[in-house]
């Protein structure tokens, strides 16, 4: 069975747009296998990040279904990690403690999060030095370039080993050389981990590089449209 299952699935953003039959999100069908990676590319306001959205349990459909790992989404950070173009670290924690965060908020993590700081914060070390950042753990944000917060921030999505990783455009605001450092991170950390990723991305080159499958996103219903063409195989 598949991981993330989407069948049949509408999003109006509200009851005068239903109404109206003004969707974000028309008659999406998309069935991913555990451990895939897979690209969304595709215009502005094709309805990316309501996919984003309504995978993560944001926002409900308004009419069909999504399973998630075999189950209805229950809400943003039970089974997934977030990354977006901004890395949004809270200026006022170090890279540790920003990295820490979901650990606070999640179940089961939060209950034990005073007893277990110690070993969390291990955990978190680990990874930080995984993608580079050994030696990082207790500056702030402002001590770090762009690539190093976003570096930390794809370590805060993936501490509480979340199942699926999304990533919305993570690596937009950064310049090409540090970008295409981050897409090896990446590749390495999921190669490791094989847990599923969906990028958003406006970079084909970026989809094709990353990704098992890349899915374009257009605007008319039946909106997905796989371009296996395109996915290259990795070396
Ligand atoms: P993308 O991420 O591909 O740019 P979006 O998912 O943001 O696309 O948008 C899909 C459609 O839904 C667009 O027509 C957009 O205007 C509309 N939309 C997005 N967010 C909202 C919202 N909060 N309220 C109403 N309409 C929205
Ligand atoms: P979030 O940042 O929580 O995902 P959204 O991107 O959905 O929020 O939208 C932020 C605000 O902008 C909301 O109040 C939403 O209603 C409004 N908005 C965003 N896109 C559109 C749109 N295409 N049409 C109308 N309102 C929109």
């Amino acid at each position: 069975t598949a991981f993330i299952d989407f069948r049949d699935v509408w999003l109006a953003y509200n009851d005068q747009f239903l109404r109206e039959g003004h969707f974000a999100v028309e008659a999406i069908d998309l069935q991913v296998q555990q451990g895939e990676f897979i690209a969304i590319v595709g215009p502005s306001g094709c309805g990316k990040s309501t996919f984003m959205k309504l995978a993560t349990g944001l926002r409900p459909p308004s009419r069909g279904r999504i399973l998630i790992d075999g189950q209805p989404v229950n809400g943003p950070l039970k089974i997934s990690g977030m990354a977006f173009q901004a890395p949004s670290l809270l200026p006022w924690r170090t890279t540790l403690d920003n990295v820490l965060l979901p650990l606070e908020i999640v179940e089961p993590y939060r209950q034990q999060f005073k007893q277990k700081r110690r070993e969390y914060a291990e955990r978190a070390r680990v990874l930080l030095a995984k993608v580079g950042l050994a030696g990082y753990e207790d500056k702030f944000p402002w001590q770090l370039s762009g690539g190093m917060q976003q570096r930390a921030s794809i370590c805060r999505a993936l501490i509480h080993e979340p199942k699926m990783l999304l990533l919305d455009e993570p690596f937009g605001a950064l310049d090409a050389f540090t970008r295409e450092e981050l897409w090896c991170t990446l590749r390495d950390l999921w190669a490791e981990q094989r847990f599923n990723v969906v990028l958003v991305t406006h970079d084909l080159r970026e989809s094709v590089f990353l990704a098992d499958k890349v899915y374009v996103m257009s605007k008319s219903p039946g909106r997905f449209v796989v371009r296996r063409d395109i996915a290259l195989p990795r070396p």
